[in-house]
């Protein structure tokens, strides 16, 4: 029979944030796969935990997969984790477990604790819809798409970035997104634990003279709807009615309902519309 692949969630800062049945778990698997095993191996050591590591990263982890899965197909049962965290939530974890259901293993999740979590939860922004960026990519042209992306968004962002790249990603955000207001929730579950609420400006002139240190997540207010449409109202405005009714015709809207659309923008009736089209 094939073993299972148990995902544990651990502390992300708090040796004490770990639930009986991770412990449980950790103790009774045939193997500890882990990120870093000098690291998990203090958390092993805390709980008495004798299982045998071995090491699955960023580095190994699409031929590491492939040997855990046939591990697996063997009849072993195995725990996964990550440095912090849940693991597959921006860390390798996602790999494993994709290879893992991909060759019919039964995988299940242990929940516990993840940064982007304690963050909302704890921030004082709208957590009742929000979204999960991670970290931004890296390479040039897909970070901008990615910030683009984010321009209009009204949902709570949620981003996981590094003490080096911090600042830079601040000016990035604030080329995108302007000054709004942010939370930086810094080294969440420990002594040190902070969430600073600033504007993304300030930070930078905060981070500038102040070395960016620790773990953090930044959560950053969404766009607000009035503006958008504020936003859109100036745009119609600056165009004629006559192009803004064929703006919505070139997307595929019949003339009266390209009509019907425009009229509803500017605030105007369809009357008004056709009068100023027809002129
Ligand atoms: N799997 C993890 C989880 O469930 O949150 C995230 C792993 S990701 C590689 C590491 C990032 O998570 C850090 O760069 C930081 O943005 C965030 N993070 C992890 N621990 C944190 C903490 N104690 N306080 C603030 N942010 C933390």
């Amino acid at each position: 029979m094939a073993g299972k692949l148990y995902l544990c969630a651990t502390p992300i800062g708090n040796l004490d944030d770990i639930t009986f049945r991770v412990v449980d778990t950790l103790k009774n698997v045939d193997l500890i796969a882990a990120e870093d095993t000098r690291h998990t191996i203090k958390l092993l050591n805390h709980y008495d935990i004798k299982t045998k590591m071995t090491s699955y990263h960023e580095h190994n982890k699409y031929e590491k997969a492939e040997v855990l899965v046939a591990e697996l197909l063997k009849g072993t049962n195995i725990a996964l984790v990550t440095d912090a965290g849940t693991p597959g939530i921006s860390d390798p974890g996602e790999e494993l477990v994709k290879q893992a259901l991909a060759a019919g293993i039964e995988v299940t999740s242990l929940p516990g604790p993840a940064a982007l979590i304690v963050a909302v939860s704890m921030c004082g922004l709208s957590s009742r819809r929000f979204v999960f960026e991670g970290f931004l990519p890296t390479v040039k042209r897909e970070r901008k798409e990615a910030l683009a992306r984010l321009e209009n968004e009204t949902r709570t962002i949620v981003i996981y970035e590094a003490p080096h790249r911090f600042l830079k990603t601040l000016k990035d955000l604030q080329d995108v997104l302007g000054d709004r207001e942010i939370r930086i929730c810094r080294e969440l579950t420990k002594v040190h634990e902070s969430v600073l609420a600033i504007t993304i400006a300030d930070a930078i002139k905060l981070y500038e003279e102040n070395e960016p240190k620790g773990e953090m997540v930044v959560v950053i207010k969404g766009k607000d709807e009035e503006e958008i449409a504020q936003e859109e109202r100036a745009s119609w405005e600056e165009m004629s009615v006559k192009d803004h009714v064929e703006h919505y015709m070139q997307q595929g809207l019949s003339e009266k309902d390209a009509m019907k659309q425009a009229a509803r923008d500017r605030g105007l009736s369809k009357r008004d519309i056709y009068d100023e089209i027809k002129k």
